[in-house]
């Protein structure tokens, strides 16, 4: 099956809920796995009613019943990292995002009716406000949401060189879990070290990807592996003065992902989460990947909402084209959802599909990238460069290694990615295929 054949075949497949047990240790296992999904796929697809299946753009389902917000709640940094991307908001006098304006937001957000708010606090440096202001604030906050029955989930990115007692104790109270991206393998980006102890206080640790290393991935991944420490990466962006390539060269990139992908896919040691491959993974073969930049992130249920109160739809605040409105202005927050900007920066995404896209074999699945990354690079004209070249390269090396596994192969993997391909319905193309004919015969076609 060709690698488009093996995309579009989805569009003719309804949604099922498939809550079998799988032994997917065994081959027997993932052979009665597929037999009983092809089954229960089957079934669906012979019911005209079920294979009316409405398409979405990009695979983003809106729902209005969870959203993410980016609180940048301040703009300052205590660091100076090389390749930030946030250095312009840093450039200015420290400003810390009001009480009221968070409020504000949050009202907003249950009167449109989510019932379940993830809240990153982020920066800047979000450690670097005043302790008791923090702990009121997230008081008032989770006070709110009890009163009004939703559920607002905490969770903070920081560079943590301000982590101390005091603010864990904070964010404990709040069951907030703390992030950080980090480089590893003794980077010079960053300019700061956080010492063994520190780094074990973090739930995630994302280590951001520079031509510094970038050959050390499969490393890296073993020394997280040893700490227990979930594992992802981030490739750096560029800044206002310099272009992602300055940081890292696309070709490098391709080729130590490659070989980083061969070796995570067949690793049977460890069982740390990872999110960059198994998110690349689940988009090539077409399955939700919960990372921006795989997904459309212009159609998402993000709000990023800057230290001045500016609300945007990426936490790359210095991009202009991407500001859509203020918290002050607006009294519905569909003022933000459905905002004109919003249909603006669809139509260059949907300008670029037409210009650059169109006879793509990932055209489907692709969303052009991170449309930060095209204002930077081509003011909106071109998909970003990087991710395209990525996409072109990564797409097909995925699709041979996982297009068409047998149970045979399957029962080989890393069980972190028969976990992800079980729980997001992988089909393999020769099952895809055996549906098609069943389909077929059974429409006279
Ligand atoms: S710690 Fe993060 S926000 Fe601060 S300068 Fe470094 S990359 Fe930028
Ligand atoms: S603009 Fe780029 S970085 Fe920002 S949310 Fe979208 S894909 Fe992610
Ligand atoms: S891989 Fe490149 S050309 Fe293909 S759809 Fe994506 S951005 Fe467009």
């Amino acid at each position: 099956m060709k690698y488009n054949d093996y995309v579009e075949f989805d569009n003719i497949l309804p949604e099922i809920s498939f809550n079998k047990v799988v032994d997917e240790t065994t081959k027997e296992g993932i052979a009665e796995y597929y037999s009983l999904l092809k089954n229960e796929y089957l079934t669906a697809v012979l019911n005209p009613e079920a294979a009316n299946k409405e398409l979405l753009e990009c695979n983003n389902k809106p729902n209005f019943a969870e959203c993410e917000i980016i609180c940048k709640v301040t703009n300052f940094c205590n660091q100076r990292c090389k390749y930030c991307f946030d250095k312009n908001n840093q450039a200015k006098p420290k400003i810390v995002l009001s009480k009221e304006k968070i409020m504000k937001l949050l009202k907003l957000l249950h009167k449109k009716g989510f019932h379940r708010i993830e809240w990153v606090w982020h920066g800047g440096e979000c450690l670097s406000v005043d302790k008791k202001w923090f702990d009121e604030t997230c008081f008032e906050m989770w006070k709110y949401s009890k009163e009004n029955n939703f559920e607002i989930i905490f969770n903070a990115q920081t560079n943590g060189t301000l982590l101390d007692d005091e603010w864990i104790f904070i964010l404990d109270k709040y069951n907030i879990p703390v992030g950080t991206s980090y480089d590893w393998s003794g980077q010079s980006n960053r300019g700061y070290e956080l010492s063994k102890e520190k780094l074990s206080k973090f739930y995630f640790i994302i280590s951001v990807i520079t031509e510094e290393n970038v050959k050390n991935l499969i490393n890296d991944f073993k020394i997280a592996s040893k700490n227990k420490v979930p594992f992802s990466f981030n490739f750096v962006f560029g800044n206002s003065e310099h272009q992602t390539e300055d940081f890292l060269n696309t070709t490098n990139l391709i080729s130590e992902y490659k070989k980083y992908l061969d070796y995570f896919l067949y690793n049977n040691d460890s069982m740390i989460t990872e999110r960059s491959v198994v998110a690349v993974i689940n988009k090539i073969l077409n399955r939700p990947a919960d990372v921006c930049n795989l997904g459309n992130c212009l159609l998402s249920n993000r709000i990023c909402i800057n230290s001045d109160g500016k609300l945007y739809k990426c936490d790359d605040t210095n991009i202009q084209e991407m500001y859509i409105c203020d918290i002050e202005e607006i009294e519905d927050i569909d003022e933000f959802f459905y905002n004109p900007k919003i249909h603006q920066l669809l139509n260059i995404k949907k300008k670029q599909f037409k210009e650059k896209c169109l006879y793509c074999e990932f055209s489907s699945i692709c969303c052009k990238g991170c449309i930060n990354c095209t204002f930077r690079e081509s003011k909106g004209e071109e998909p970003y460069s990087v991710y395209c070249h990525f996409i072109k390269e990564i797409g097909p090396y995925i699709y041979e290694k996982l297009g068409n596994l047998t149970p045979e192969e399957f029962v080989k993997l890393n069980p972190i990615v028969k976990q992800q391909l079980i729980e997001k319905l992988y089909l393999p193309a020769y099952i895809k295929e055996e549906i098609q004919k069943a389909y077929d015969e059974y429409y006279n076609i």
